[in-house]
């Protein structure tokens, strides 16, 4: 393995270890542009608040973290630290590197979002946490996923010469995986401001702080004289991407809402394939697999 030393052309500092162990090459850019420069130029690790690559790259023996390239510190970029919404598009616009603390103080922020991160962690880890890291990190109990997925959120992905935007749904390619380029950083989380007249959110822990989800599920509709005109379903933590399906979403459009119960053994027929959770040392496949169909026939029959 490589161990970065410290170079004389870079603005850097290095977390030694008293007792031996990795040099931690750290660079800290002042801009989003001195940022994605230092990433074209040589493979990097983004570090936006870190409690995710502290845990993961964490060192039993009390040396220091192990980072394999030089860490590229992004979480104070101003840039990366903005929400706002842009009036002309409808579109609330959060930069990758506004904390979870943040999001949950934000007006604008959509409660089905706020309800999500209200369970997450604890508030010291939120106060670092940032939303563009927890969906980078990519993992399947991610608990902003499922509310960005049934919110239609789009990520802005830059790298020195491009931007591009791809919905969150598509970015997320499997536990850890994602379509984040090596030159480039997410730098905004869009979402469309849409008046949605019913949300569910349900985070099923082990506990109600500090515990990662065993399943998460997020619901989102919209309806009309007794219709259903839109409807949104995610499922985290139950298989290796967040669960949702266009085919069943459309089935229940138009449905009126009197016929949801009946309708209910199709629906879940309609997710028997999607959901395929795992047994793991937080819950069990057969419970998250029951939890998520009650789950989803709680979001169905309170729907108003
Ligand atoms: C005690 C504890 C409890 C936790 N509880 C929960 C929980 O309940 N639910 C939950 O979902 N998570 C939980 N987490 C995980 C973590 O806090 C979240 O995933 C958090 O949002 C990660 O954000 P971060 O800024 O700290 O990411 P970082 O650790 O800085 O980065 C995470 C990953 O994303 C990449 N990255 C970060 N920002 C960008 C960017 N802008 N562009 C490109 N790549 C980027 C990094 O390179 C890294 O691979 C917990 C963690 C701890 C330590």
């Amino acid at each position: 393995m490589p161990v970065y030393r410290l170079r004389d052309d870079r603005r850097s500092n290095s977390i030694g270890s008293r007792k031996g162990g990795w040099v931690v090459v750290t660079i800290t850019p002042k801009t989003l542009d001195e940022a994605l420069e230092f990433r074209s130029k040589e493979r990097m690790i983004p570090f936006a608040g870190g409690t995710d690559l502290m845990v993961r790259r964490r060192s039993w023996s009390g040396t220091s973290p192990h980072f394999e390239y030089p860490v590229l510190f992004i979480g104070k970029l101003p840039e990366l630290k903005k929400i706002a919404v842009a009036a002309e598009d409808n579109i609330l616009a959060i930069g990758a590197g506004v904390s979870l603390t943040e999001l949950l103080e934000h007006p604008e922020v959509p409660e089905i979002l706020k309800q999500a991160i209200r369970v997450m962690a604890s508030p010291a880890i939120r106060n670092l946490a940032t939303l563009g890291g927890n969906i980078c990190n990519s993992s399947p109990a991610a608990d902003t996923l499922p509310p960005l997925t049934v919110l239609s959120a789009t990520l802005v992905l830059q790298n020195t010469a491009s931007r591009r935007e791809v919905p969150v749904v598509e970015f997320i390619k499997g536990p850890g995986h994602n379509d984040l380029k090596t030159d480039e950083l997410l730098t905004a989380i869009h979402i469309p401001v849409v008046k949605n007249n019913f949300y569910f959110y349900k985070k099923v822990g082990t506990r109600k702080a500090d515990a990662l989800s065993k399943v998460s599920f997020a619901g989102l509709a919209q309806t009309s004289d007794e219709i259903i005109t839109e409807i949104k379903i995610a499922i985290g933590a139950v298989a290796p991407r967040v669960v949702s399906s266009v085919e069943a979403e459309a089935f229940l459009k138009g449905k009126p809402i009197s016929d949801l119960p009946k309708l209910l053994p199709e629906l879940k027929q309609m997710y028997e394939e999607y959901i395929r959770p795992i047994d793991d040392q937080r819950s069990s496949a057969a419970y998250r697999k029951e939890v998520s169909f009650r789950l989803m026939e709680h979001f169905i029959t309170q729907l108003k």
